[in-house]
């Protein structure tokens, strides 16, 4: 797997060997469609496209079938390739579609949100969301290249900008202090291609030495144990959020806990804590019922009956795995944390 980084039109000699003589298919949603002339015109391509509907609640089932008769209809060989231009949302779609159809046909993902480019695109996980439960299904599965072209984010809606934020900080506490004091300083002015490019390196450089999550590779799910609770109870509700927001928060209910526990001191706790509440202020006013919470944490494929796991950080730019916190204590932890929220 290539990963390029900088605008596409730079790559195109090296982009001609992949894709010489093959046929390209695509697919978009409503929002990225709109790129598919700045691709085309610069790989000089034309492709058959297939426009899903954007949105987390459309990474389902449903819309894995309209790729596959998609690629069914068409035809699609072993020997084509599939572009996939979208958010992270759609990556880990037809990313999943592509790595199961024929057992797997090869893809190149062009991400075009933040969050993306920072983080879903890179390490191979695909799947959708099954039964109310966040990637419930899913698989390992490398893209052919992923372009990391910063053009894409001039269409991005500064809200999707800013849920892709999120992961950009959660790798800067689970392994890049120095990006974390960047961040700190600089937290509206920034640098696009430097902080996805120190997002990226964090991310692969975990990820090359545990690729199926059986150790390290766990840090990355900092916040996401309790975020991705959050996200599924909201997103069913009339309130739902983005995915970074449900991070955030997650992120900043973990540090509490890594406090409880004392693996975090104060001093850190607080400086995580009011560096996210700033940062992500207008979006993290969720009503949250901390007992749902919990049902939908059980129901993570990383839990247990009783126990809850937890990734938990020790240091900016250090993050612990296989904490595993017994139900009751995590109960009085959150009402603790939602007492005083
Ligand atoms: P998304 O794909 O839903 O995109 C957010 C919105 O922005 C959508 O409406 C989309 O159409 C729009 N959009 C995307 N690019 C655009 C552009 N250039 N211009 C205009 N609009 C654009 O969501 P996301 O925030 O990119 O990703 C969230 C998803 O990523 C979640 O499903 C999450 O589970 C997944 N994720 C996966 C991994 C992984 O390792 N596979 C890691 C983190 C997150």
């Amino acid at each position: 797997m290539e990963i390029y980084q900088g605008t596409i039109k730079t790559f195109f000699k090296e982009f001609k060997d992949i894709f010489d003589g093959k046929k390209i298919y695509l697919i978009v949603d409503e929002n990225t469609f709109q790129h598919i002339n700045y691709l085309e015109e610069t790989f000089s391509v034309t492709s058959t496209h297939l426009k899903l509907e954007s949105g987390e609640k459309n990474k389902n089932f449903n819309n894995v079938l309209k790729i596959w008769n998609f690629l069914n209809r068409n035809n699609v060989k072993s020997s084509d390739l599939l572009f996939i231009l979208g958010g992270g949302m759609l990556t880990d779609l037809a990313g999943f579609a592509a790595s199961t159809y024929k057992r797997g046909i090869e893809f190149i993902y062009f991400p075009t949100s933040l969050l993306a480019m920072a983080d879903a695109a890179i390490g191979g996980k695909t799947g959708f969301n099954y039964q109310f439960l966040k990637n419930n299904i899913g698989t390992f599965t490398l893209p052919k290249a992923i372009f990391l072209d910063t053009t894409f984010l001039t269409t991005l809606p500064k809200i999707e900008l800013d849920s892709g934020m999120a992961e950009v900080y959660k790798h800067s506490i689970i392994g890049d202090a120095d990006l974390w004091n960047y961040l700190k300083v600089n937290p509206k002015k920034l640098d696009l291609d430097y902080i996805i490019q120190s997002s990226k390196n964090l991310k692969l450089e975990i990820v090359n030495k545990d690729p199926y999550e059986k150790s390290i590779r766990k840090k990355l799910n900092f916040g996401h144990t309790m975020g991705h609770a959050i996200e599924s109870y909201l997103l069913d509700s009339n309130t739902p959020t983005l995915h970074g927001f449900a991070i955030a928060k997650g992120m900043i209910i973990e540090s509490f806990i890594a406090k409880k526990e004392n693996l975090l001191n104060e001093n850190y706790f607080h400086e995580i804590s009011t560096v996210l509440s700033n940062k992500f202020k207008p979006y993290l006013n969720f009503r949250i019922d901390s007992k749902s919470i919990i049902r939908f944490m059980l129901s993570d494929k990383k839990n247990t009956q009783n126990t809850i796991n937890f990734s938990l950080p020790v240091k900016i730019g250090e993050v612990t795995i296989n904490h595993e916190l017994e139900l009751k204590k995590v109960d009085s932890y959150l009402l603790e944390f939602f007492q005083n929220d």
